[in-house]
């Protein structure tokens, strides 16, 4: 790893500490504000935070900071980097207006909560006018924002660094042949499988998850496993990386491969280079990276039949039921194919599908040519035409995620990008004979040296040209869903 030996850019890392330490208090109080804090410290601890990001932004914004940025002249890749990703920070602090990014604020805030009521009485209209101010917002974001062939594009921008509407098309051009193939093999499955409606024992599925994460390599030394309501992975520094899982107390599967999914995000904060540590790359450089780090080890190391191999002998301690069940049995559940209303519960054949049909309507809600009023209608014929399921209500389509209300618009492809690279890295890096062996060190090493290690130092189409030897290509997805779920 390069060395940083450009006394600016020496003095930029040394002023970015601040920055670091308040990001790792913000993280650690919002680790806390999802699992252990009393519920009525909320508005408490949301003033505490809010004044935390201020005094991240007032560093970010410094003319003498923004000015030492500017003026860099980077000698090497870790520099560069540093500089890229400082540039991209001080561009949104900048860009947006404080008064833009208050009317923002309060617009989600409420919005949040219309939304929460509205998908609770199923009622889009009652969201409708929020949604119609937050698209609103976003146009206007993406005009603060700048971009140069589409609106939609400085969206995207914000959560995959250079994704665009082309880059976007590119990708789902294979959701015709995604939707063929998931018709196919949805006939290959029952409509359900038994082992969804065992109860089992939460503490001993806590153990079975504590055996397989060490198995598989998770370091508890420098991370924790709690419990939260949805499952997620944060990262404090480099020592300190922690996840959630949440135990329903049925369909074992489900709190298993999130536990895994979560670990894959965890790893790849943890094996990213000590060189980089309190830096502004070291962290993982995107979502749709990191999102391929979670999917390769829940999709294709945990949805195999070598995983329930692996972990057969511990899984029948754990839960006694699975004696019943053979090894077949087991992995049919975990990789059971079936028509899902609702993207969160949907196997990653059709999940690229519910990813496609959000980005479509975004991009068109963008440009103008989607109204908001039409919204249901045309989510309802979209399920129905790519999945062959149509909601009987709103609460179970166009209403059932969190990110419109939270003006998340352009998050929704990272997830795309990461089912999509997870394949390819299976693809192209040679890992089933890894996956057969349950060799899972060499599989991490593999990766650690290829992505986790170099934080966010290449920007992520960059990162995963070096890390496959190839810029994103769908039809690698394409072929590891044909071999895994049409042979
Ligand atoms: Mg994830």
């Amino acid at each position: 790893m390069d060395q940083i030996i450009t006394p600016e850019i020496k003095e930029l890392v040394r002023r970015y500490k601040e920055i670091w330490s308040l990001n790792y208090a913000l993280s650690l109080l919002g680790w806390d504000m999802e699992t252990y804090m009393p519920p009525n410290s909320s508005k408490e601890r949301g003033e505490v935070r809010g004044n935390l990001r201020t005094q991240v932004q007032s560093i970010y914004t410094h003319p003498e900071f923004i000015s030492l940025v500017e003026n860099a002249k980077p000698q090497n890749d870790v520099e560069r980097g540093i500089i890229r990703v400082l540039k991209r920070q001080i561009k949104y602090y900048t860009k947006l207006p404080r008064e833009f990014i208050e009317e923002e604020e309060r617009t989600t805030t409420k919005a949040f909560q219309v939304w929460r009521e509205a998908k609770e009485k199923s009622d889009f209209q009652m969201f409708q006018p929020m949604l119609e101010d937050i698209v609103d917002l976003e146009r206007r974001k993406a005009d603060y924002l700048g971009y140069e062939d589409h609106p939609y594009d400085a969206l995207l921008d914000i959560y995959e660094e250079g994704l665009t509407v082309k880059r976007c098309d590119e990708m789902f051009s294979v959701a015709p042949q995604i939707s063929d193939l998931f018709k196919r093999a949805k006939e290959r499955y029952p409509d359900r499988h038994p082992l969804e409606d065992e109860p089992y024992d939460m503490v001993f599925l806590k153990r079975l998850i504590e055996s397989v994460l060490t198995v598989l390599g998770f370091d508890f030394s420098r991370g924790r496993i709690d419990v939260s309501p949805h499952p997620f992975t944060i990262e404090m520094g480099l020592y300190d990386i922690r996840i959630t899982v949440r135990y329903e107390g049925k369909d074992f599967r489900r709190a298993l491969m999130a536990a895994v999914h979560e670990f894959g995000h965890a790893t790849y904060e943890m094996n990213i280079s000590e060189d980089l540590w309190a830096t502004p790359v070291q962290r993982g450089v995107s979502m749709g990276v990191h999102e391929s780090q979670s999917r390769f080890w829940e999709n294709v190391v945990g949805r195999s039949r070598y995983f329930v191999e692996r972990f057969h002998d511990q899984m029948i301690m754990a839960l006694p039921f699975l004696r019943d069940y053979d090894l077949d049995d087991i992995y049919r559940y975990l990789t059971l194919v079936r028509p899902e209303l609702i993207r969160v519960e949907a196997d990653e054949v059709q999940y690229v599908l519910h990813i496609y049909l959000r980005y479509k309507l975004e991009k068109d809600l963008i440009e103008g040519n989607l109204k908001v009023s039409e919204l249901p209608q045309v989510w309802n014929d979209f399920m129905d035409r790519l999945i062959g399921v149509r909601p009987s209500k709103d609460s179970l389509g166009v209403l059932q995620d969190i990110h419109w209300a939270h003006a998340s618009i352009g998050y929704f492809p990272t997830y795309a990008i990461g089912s999509m690279f997870a394949a390819q890295l299976y693809e192209k890096l040679n890992m089933r004979n890894l996956i057969e062996n349950k060799d899972y060190s060499r599989i991490m090493t593999i990766l650690k040296e290829r992505i986790h290690k170099w934080g966010s130092v290449y920007p992520p189409d960059e990162l995963m040209k070096r890390a496959s030897g190839e810029y994103l290509n769908p039809n690698y997805f394409l072929s590891y869903l044909r071999d895994k779920y049409l042979s």
